[in-house]
């Protein structure tokens, strides 16, 4: 309620508004809105326009509650430090928010239990379904314990969706990170808990197959600790919990130890507020049509409303929660299975209700278009000197690396001396620090936790490389420790010299080889893809391993000098430095950029 006694009204404003705009969505003249203005000591005519605080001001001493649209959050939450759902819940009427069930999410290595787990919990708890009832997998559930909901996100283990469990992590309440007690702590164990950690989501480990006889316990708590996950027995502060999923064995203590970390937590909604939530995974059934999971996670979502989902939309003809039973409304942290989208929408993809589906063609217009001009700008990678300018703009508080290095002897020093560098506001957050080059895993973290990563005396083979640029991750290699440290240090002070940028142009297979007196050989290749070009550099390439590089030295189509050659094409190609050529080597095109920094923010 208002001070004048009438119920207070949402509205969603941009970021900033006319006067006469502002006055059409909150009904009244725009003379009355001038006034209000002026006031307020704010001097305007009718086609000025106003910040959303200013608009807010005025909207709410006409009774009405202003939240910033949705695409204007997006556009903030580059750096992503809060989900946009959260972000969305913060700024609800802090007295209308409820307690909500919490969100969980199953992570861990493969083999280790997560699809037995699930299945377990699924098959003895599932709130509200009857005996041998067939559960529907709509890649969410919930269920009952102690009276109280549970969701459950029931997202694939395998190594392929790595996209989707950081988005997992990042959607979830809590994470609950499978480790099997025979086999300890392995990569997509760390992997896991690092994308836990940089979503800030807390971690509740269920230490796995406590039946098998060479089950040890402490090995796997001592190794838990080692990953920064010290288990409360041992004054730590993450719960683990001993469990059986074959056999069913300590899943309640389980249930207890989320309900326990959720009300620790504030996991609270508006069920009355703005209709927000994730889309958990969509398909297209010939029968049916669309059929999508939503995730609700703010406002109650009900039958017959319009639906927005990156390009989809449509009236929501039918709902069905997990248990297949047809349902009318749907609250905060409840997923259902819905019907009536015109395209099957992105796992991961925020959703939205509006006003009609006009209303949905309208905004899906508008962001096209506003992709078609940020789009240049929103894949480039986050490079070390942008992350300063952030810094510097105070929209992170932490430079975030995930660190592979050779060995353990090289790891440790670098990792401890990068901790080091940590000063004042500014800190440096090592996601993830192991040995191995650098693999697609690592770039789908530093993707999903906006990290650099920092390589010493290890690689990045090309389809990581390709990988890293299409997500926008800057990738960093060193070969002696203190140019590192230095780097680091200089992009913390933001004093980083303009990064060298390798580019790869294109790739060509040595399909034959011909040897010229006084020449050398000569590569007589086909490119396979993008372009070769006369001034660039060749790294051979021999089963997956560089064997050598230099510049090219000569560039020939049949017998004529060429300055490029393109896909689908044949050349002979001569490298400085590097002759020894075999059929089957695939020639990797590469040219050195250096990045253009602003330097007026150094
Ligand atoms: P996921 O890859 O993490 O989903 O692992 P799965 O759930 O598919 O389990 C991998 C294997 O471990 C399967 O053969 C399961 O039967 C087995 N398994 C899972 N949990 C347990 C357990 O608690 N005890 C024992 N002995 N085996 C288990």
């Amino acid at each position: 309620m208002n001070n004048t006694g009438q119920s207070v009204k949402s509205i969603y404003l941009p970021a900033t508004i006319t006067i006469r705009d502002l006055a059409k969505v909150i009904d009244v003249s725009p003379i009355d809105v001038i006034k209000k203005l002026m006031a307020n000591g704010v001097m305007a005519n009718i086609n000025q326009q106003i910040d959303f605080d200013t608009a807010a001001i005025v909207a709410a001493e006409m009774g009405y509650e202003a939240s910033l649209e949705i695409e204007e959050l997006e556009k903030k939450q580059d750096f992503g430090e809060i989900p946009l759902w959260r972000q969305i819940i913060l700024s609800e009427d802090s007295s209308q928010l409820t307690n909500r069930p919490p969100v969980v999410t199953i992570l861990g290595h493969v083999d280790h239990g997560k699809t037995t787990l699930l299945d377990a919990i699924r098959n003895t708890n599932v709130a509200g379904e009857e005996a041998g009832g067939i559960t529907q997998h709509i890649g969410a559930y919930q269920i009952e314990h102690d009276g109280r909901l549970i969701t459950f996100l029931d997202t694939p283990g395998h190594a392929a969706f790595t996209a989707m469990r950081a988005r997992g992590a990042q959607g979830a309440d809590v994470v609950v990170l499978v480790v099997a007690a025979d086999d300890g702590v392995m990569p997509q164990t760390k992997e896991a808990a690092a994308h836990a950690k940089a979503a800030h989501v807390p971690i509740i480990v269920a230490l796995n197959k406590i039946d098998k006889p060479n089950a040890d316990v402490d090995r796997v708590k001592q190794q838990l600790a080692e990953i920064g996950l010290v288990p409360d027995e041992w004054d730590g502060d993450t719960i683990v919990v001993p469990i059986s999923a074959k056999q069913k064995k300590g899943l309640e203590d389980l249930m207890e130890a989320i309900l326990l970390v959720a009300d620790n937590m504030d996991i609270k909604a508006n069920p009355h507020g703005k209709i927000i939530g994730t889309v958990i995974e969509a398909r297209i059934d010939r029968a049916k049509g669309v059929q999508a999971t939503l995730l609700v996670q703010n406002g109650t979502l009900e039958v017959g409303d319009v639906v927005i989902a990156g390009t989809s939309y449509g009236k929501l003809k039918a709902m069905f929660d997990h248990t297949g039973k047809k349902v009318r409304k749907a609250g905060p942290s409840s997923p259902v299975s819905v019907m009536g989208l015109n395209d099957v929408p992105h796992a991961g993809e925020m959703f939205e209700v509006v006003e009609s589906e006009k209303d949905a063609r309208a905004r899906i217009l508008a962001r096209s278009q506003s992709q078609q001009t940020t789009d240049a700008g929103t894949k480039k990678p986050i490079t070390l000197e942008q992350l300063f300018d952030r810094f510097q703009a105070g929209d992170v508080r932490e430079l975030r690396l995930i660190i592979k290095a050779d060995v353990q002897g090289s790891l440790e020093p670098i990792v401890s001396s990068l901790k080091e560098l940590s000063e004042g506001d500014i800190a440096v957050n090592i996601l993830h620090a192991e040995t191995g080059n650098i693999s697609e895993n690592d770039v789908m973290l530093a993707s999903a936790s906006n990290a650099v990563i920092i390589g010493f005396n290890v690689q990045a083979d090309s389809a990581v490389k390709h990988m890293a640029e299409a997500e926008g991750v800057s990738i960093r290699l060193y070969d002696i420790i203190y140019r590192l440290t230095e780097d680091v240090e200089k992009a913390l002070k933001g004093m980083l010299e303009p990064e060298e940028k390798e580019v790869i142009l294109g790739h060509a297979e040595v399909r034959a080889v011909f040897h010229i007196s006084k020449v050398g050989n000569i590569a007589g290749s086909y490119v396979t893809d993008g372009e070769i070009r006369r001034n660039a550099r060749i790294r051979v390439l021999r089963k997956g391993e560089t064997v050598g590089v230099g510049a090219i030295s000569s560039l020939k189509h049949l017998t004529e000098d060429v300055r490029e050659i393109k896909q689908g094409y044949e050349c002979g190609i001569a490298v400085k430095g590097f002759d020894a050529f075999e059929k089957g080597d695939i020639l990797e095109c590469f040219a050195i950029e250096k990045a253009i920094v602003n330097k007026d923010i150094f």
